[in-house]
């Protein structure tokens, strides 16, 4: 098993859905964990608190770049820096392309791209001067294929790919990696209210949700966070320490088809 003791793990959009799983498996692994994002932080403090780690929470709006900037400040001060970044926070909205709000583009590129380049830009320089680290963007399969609805989320994730390639090679003689996981379907509150806006149109909500795994997902069953959790903590092993600039696929076959 992966020890991550002595290292400090960020997780931006970690009081729900995926972040939350990947930040208890870390915290399991031994890493000392910062939370972010606007859920209810105190259940996950006290559990890893139970577990020996120690742990904080910063609930910077990752859509302002200088609250990101406080809440790598904040891991300077209180943790001695960050040595895995998940960049996780994200939010969806399903439009036409020509019905897309503006406001909603904006948000969705400023939440689930620039902020990557934030903290990414604002973190690197303390992995390099402790000779390690780990940038782990949590993208999606939609940052590999497109889906009709989604253009800000797609051009988001795509964009987050190509940071992501950039990172690894500009890191790429050093032990800092930098990679993307692309989920397929994870059943969090970012696709329950998909599911739930299928339902509002009469469809039983079992049947809902069975439609939105069989159009994708040929698995017909919804991919884990602690699944994701577990790919997390391979990368931060030796044995992922030449993965680099990967966008892997965790989605049930979706890309397989
Ligand atoms: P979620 O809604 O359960 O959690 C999102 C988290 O981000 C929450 O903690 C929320 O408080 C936080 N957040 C939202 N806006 C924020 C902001 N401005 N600043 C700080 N925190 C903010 O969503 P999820 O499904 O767990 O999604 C997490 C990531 O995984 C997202 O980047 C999403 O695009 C990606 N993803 C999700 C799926 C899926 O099927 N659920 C699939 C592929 C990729």
């Amino acid at each position: 098993m992966t020890t991550l003791s002595g290292k400090t793990a960020l997780v931006t959009g970690s009081t729900s859905g995926i972040g939350l799983g990947i930040a208890l498996s870390l915290a399991k692994a031994g890493a000392n964990l910062i939370l972010n994002g606007f859920g209810d932080a105190s259940k996950v403090i006290a559990e890893v608190e139970q577990l020996g780690g120690k742990v904080g929470h910063h609930p910077a709006d990752v859509s302002d770049p200088a609250q990101i900037a406080d809440m790598i400040a904040y891991a300077e001060r209180e943790f001695g820096g960050v040595d895995i970044l998940v960049n996780n926070a994200g939010i969806q909205h399903v439009a036409a392309v020509d019905e897309f709000p503006v406001e909603r583009w904006d948000s969705i590129i400023a939440i689930n791209l620039s902020s990557v380049f934030h903290s990414t830009r604002l973190s690197l320089p303390g992995m390099r001067a402790k000779g390690w680290g780990r940038v782990i963007n949590i993208a999606s399969v939609h940052g590999l294929v497109g889906s009709v609805g989604k253009a800000a989320y797609v051009a988001a994730k795509h964009g987050v790919i190509g940071l992501t390639k950039v990172v690894a090679l500009e890191t790429a003689t050093t032990q800092v990696t930098c990679n993307a996981i692309c989920p397929g379907w994870v059943l969090t509150p970012l696709v329950q209210k998909q599911i739930d806006d299928r339902a509002a149109s009469g469809v039983d909500p079992q049947q809902a949700q069975h439609d939105l795994l069989a159009e994708k997902q040929p698995s017909l069953e919804f991919v884990t966070p602690p699944q994701l959790g577990e790919l997390v903590l391979f990368l931060c092993s030796e044995a992922g320490s030449q993965v680099r600039g990967a966008a892997w696929n965790v989605d049930g076959g979706w890309l397989a088809q």
